[in-house]
């Protein structure tokens, strides 16, 4: 209700920023992000002169704990539209705990993608007397502007083929949360399996899962489709161009340049400008059809509440103030 009231006012983006609780051993009153409340977030920002500076960023939402309003979303896959659900943040900050939830999540804990797929099951059945859906899902990584499908193996079978922006991705039917919980378990294994030499691939990667839906109503026979992709996106800290090179070096190039692209989008569809850069990569390519027109975007924006993370801090608020 509350998305549908801002969706009314502000159009089809939203941004909602998360700050994650400390974990370090500064206490709380050393955090440099205060006035948290429903709507925007202030920092300190220490400068040379001893005086400290003060700066508020203004958000659709800023929460710190639970959070409740994808059910609208969902219902909106339900009727035919496609969704974006983005994590953006640097690591550390808190993404994987949004949509995926802690390590040992419980049913009050758990994150975004469980509680999505929980009300879209949940929805579809309360409407299977007028509609049938089919509910299908792909898992997809993005990384050094490559797409890998994370459900391509032989461990899937009975998988179709769909023509959906990655010509060959497994597009596997699933019938319960349960089935996506498996399904997202492989995807993660499958996931981890590349990691090799590099020891956190997932912070330098994006992964995207996408629930596909296709519904058909029994008196008018019209059909529907619609989708939503949940998206953990790569950590958005910049690296030091002096301080690595190599591979570690083109990973930080090819993530700068698809989260300054999904950036670009994003804030061009909220200006509402003609021109729409889809094309500048991966990420913004396959995610096309759900960016903009009709679509509905939620991006969780975080940041770490470290006095460390301030000058990350700073360039996650002003990309989300672009956005926004
Ligand atoms: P990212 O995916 O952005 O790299 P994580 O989600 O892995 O970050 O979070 C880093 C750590 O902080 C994890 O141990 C996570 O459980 C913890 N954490 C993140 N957000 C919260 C939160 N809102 N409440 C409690 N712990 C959190
Ligand atoms: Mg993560």
């Amino acid at each position: 209700k509350l998305y549908n009231q801002l969706q009314d006012l502000k159009g089809n983006i939203r941004v909602y920023c998360r700050v994650r609780p400390s974990t370090g051993p500064q206490p709380d009153h050393h955090c440099p992000v205060s006035n948290i409340d429903e709507g925007s977030i202030s920092l300190s920002i220490p400068s040379k002169n001893g005086k400290d500076g003060k700066k508020t960023f203004n958000f659709n939402r800023v929460f710190a704990e639970v959070f409740s309003d994808t059910q609208p979303l969902i219902r909106s896959v339900l009727d035919g539209y496609n969704v974006c659900i983005f994590a953006y943040g640097q690591t550390g900050s808190g993404k994987t705990h949004t949509m995926s939830g802690p390590d040992n999540y419980t049913e009050e804990t758990v994150g975004v993608n469980y509680r999505a797929l929980k009300d879209l099951f949940h929805l579809s059945e309360q409407r299977k007397d007028t509609i049938h859906y089919d509910i299908s899902v792909q898992m997809l990584e993005i990384y050094n502007e490559q797409v890998r499908d994370l459900l391509a193996t032989d461990e899937i079978r009975n998988s179709s083929h769909n023509g959906i922006n990655v010509p060959d991705a497994n597009l596997v039917p699933v019938s319960s949360t349960s089935d996506v919980l498996n399904l997202m378990n492989l995807g993660q294994k499958n996931r981890a399996v590349s990691a090799t030499a590099m020891n956190d691939r997932s912070s330098r990667s994006h992964s995207c899962l996408t629930v596909h839906v296709q519904g058909r109503e029994f008196a008018s026979g019209n059909s529907l489709r619609g989708c939503i992709h949940l998206v953990d996106l790569a950590g958005s800290e910049r690296v030091d161009k002096s301080e690595v090179t190599g591979d570690r070096l083109k990973e930080a190039q090819h993530i700068n340049k698809s989260l300054s692209a999904l950036g670009d989008v994003i804030a061009s569809l909220a200006q509402k400008q003609s021109h729409v850069p889809y094309r500048n990569s991966k990420l913004t390519q396959l995610l096309q059809d759900s960016l903009g027109g009709q679509a509905k975007t939620l991006m969780f924006v975080h940041v770490s509440p470290e006095p460390d993370a301030i000058g990350e801090t700073i360039s996650t608020l002003k990309f989300a103030e672009r956005v926004s």
